[in-house]
């Protein structure tokens, strides 16, 4: 079977494990394939492998190891850390989260919803940027928790964390920040931040899938969510995976470097050759999340008139990977709640693809991508007898309600 080589631009999906993660995990699953928690040394010397691979997540973001938990994924982390931050906090039934939030924030607060707690949505504006106004109007209510991500994963776009952590500690609330997508692409230094709870993911480091981490603030009390043993010091009960922590200690590692040498930057710099390419060859597109600060990493275009699906169809026969959405809701027709809570036109959010790039990310990968991608959208736009005045096809394609 020959396989055709990949453009892989859908990194905010997950990522390529790098070398040096595969190398640093493989003798955990050969080798040193012990529990932890076992008395003898075949097991118990695990420790101090875990305990580097906290160190490295924790220089990641600027804390102190013991602020580190490991988790099973982002989700997780999500998940735990808001039920705890509200179990803390039991005389404010009250959280606050962004519309654009990951479904894995989106659905607890839904769930809390259900069972008598107080959500409130804080809007976007046309960029998709964080409306300041609207959270500190709202904060006027006594609040348990807000929910911020630092990055999106559809647009890139940035949330100002400084301005927002400002607002919320003057409040007395908590502050848990999804930093699922911004780790790795930007520094996060947490001495300089007043984060309460942070989530983390391996897999989108060029880590493991299946391994995340929450950073508790030392100060911060904290409700395990898994209960049963004792691993991770009460915190997260289940026999830790080993190899996996081994390779977000690595992922951790190398990522750290690679923005302390500027790699970051040439990533961004390949980033933007692809987006003016495009922009320049192909006419009725723009950038959604355009006029902000986003990722560099991260272009998220609106092409007018056509159906994301499509295109990634047609990008996907020439070994080009990139999404129409979050990977969580591709898949399905629901238009992105992301673009919608921006007000993004019909036209534009159907036919709307995210690249993102990553560290492995090439010249020739951009130049294929710019090589084919007119002639896919003209011809799509021929097939195509929608304009800007004709949405109800649109529309009617429009399987759920605004979130
Ligand atoms: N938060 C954000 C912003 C994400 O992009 C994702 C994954 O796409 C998650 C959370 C969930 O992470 P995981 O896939 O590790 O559960």
């Amino acid at each position: 079977m020959t396989i055709k080589p990949i453009t892989y631009f859908d990194n905010n999906a997950t990522t390529q494990v790098s070398q040096g993660v595969l190398e640093a995990m493989l003798p955990f699953y050969r080798e040193s394939y012990g529990n932890p928690s076992s008395m003898h040394h075949f097991g118990g010397n695990l420790s101090l492998q875990i305990a580097q691979a906290r160190e490295q997540v924790a220089a990641l973001i600027g804390a102190e190891s013991t602020e580190v938990v490991f988790t099973s994924c982002g989700s997780e982390g999500n998940n735990s850390a808001i039920r705890s931050a509200l179990s803390n906090n039991s005389s404010r039934r009250r959280i606050i989260t962004t519309a654009v939030e990951h479904p894995c924030v989106l659905n607890v607060a839904k769930q809390l919803q259900s069972e008598g707690y107080d959500h409130v949505v804080i809007g976007v504006d046309g960029d998709g940027q964080l409306d300041l106004g609207q959270l500190e109007e709202a904060l006027k209510v006594p609040t348990a928790l807000v929910s911020t991500m630092a990055a999106n994963n559809e647009t890139g776009v940035v949330f100002p964390l400084e301005a927002i952590g400002q607002l919320v500690k003057t409040a007395g609330a908590l502050w848990h920040v999804d930093a699922v997508q911004l780790a790795g692409k930007a520094p996060i230094d947490l001495r300089s931040l007043p984060v309460d709870l942070l989530t983390l993911s391996a897999h989108k480091i060029h880590g493991p899938k299946g391994v995340g981490a929450l950073y508790v603030r030392r100060a911060t009390r904290f409700q395990p969510w898994l209960l049963g043993g004792h691993q991770e010091r009460g915190r997260r009960a289940g026999t830790e995976n080993v190899a996996g922590l081994v390779g977000f200690g690595q992922a951790a590692e190398e990522a750290k470097e690679a923005i302390e040498n500027d790699v970051i930057a040439q990533v961004a710099k390949l980033r933007n050759r692809l987006e003016q390419g495009l922009l320049a060859r192909i006419p009725d597109c723009v950038v959604n999340g355009g006029g902000t600060t986003r990722l560099g990493n991260t272009s998220n275009i609106g092409f007018k008139y056509i159906e994301g699906e499509a295109i990634l169809f047609s990008l996907d026969s020439h070994g080009i990977c990139a999404s129409s959405g979050s990977a969580c809701t591709s898949g399905s027709l629901e238009a992105s709640h992301v673009l919608r809570a921006m007000a993004i036109p019909y036209s534009v959010l159907h036919g709307s693809i995210r690249f993102s790039l990553s560290r492995f990310s090439t010249d020739e990968q951009v130049d294929l991508t710019l090589q084919v991608m007119p002639e896919i959208v003209d011809r799509l736009r021929q097939l195509s007898p929608f304009s800007d005045d004709d949405v109800s096809w649109l529309q009617q394609m429009e399987l759920a309600p605004n979130p």
